[in-house]
C-alpha cells in the first residue's frame, strides 16, 4: 500500500500541497467543494489567481451556484467539511 501524496498544481513544482483552492458549488440536489487546484506555500498566489480566472469564466447552469474561490489548509485524509478555511490568506490574494 502506498500513500498518495497530493502535490502542488504548478507543473514544475514537486512540493507536497499545503493549501487547497476550491469553491462551494451547489445545485438543486447537491452541494460540494469544487476543487480548482492545490498549492505549496510558494505557489499559493499563482494557483489562486488561475483558479479565480477559471471560476469567473465559468457560466453556471440555471439553478447552479458557484461561490467565491476559497483557500483551505489541506490535510491529507481529511474530508472537505473538516478542512479549515483561511479567510485571512484569501484577503491577500483576492483581486
Ligand atoms: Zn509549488
Amino acid at each position: 500500500m502506498s500513500t498518495t501524496h497530493v502535490r502542488c498544481s504548478m507543473a514544475t513544482c514537486r512540493e507536497a500541497a499545503t493549501y487547497k483552492i476550491a469553491s462551494h458549488w451547489s445545485g438543486g440536489s447537491f452541494s460540494e467543494l469544487k476543487t480548482y487546484g492545490f498549492a505549496c506555500a510558494d505557489h499559493l498566489g499563482p494557483v489562486f489567481r488561475e483558479a479565480e480566472e477559471r471560476q469567473q469564466a465559468y457560466r453556471p447552469s440555471p439553478g447552479e451556484t458557484i461561490e467565491e474561490i476559497a483557500i483551505y489548509r489541506f490535510e491529507q485524509g481529511k474530508r472537505d467539511r473538516q478542512l479549515q478555511r483561511l479567510w485571512g490568506l484569501e484577503e491577500n490574494y483576492r483581486s
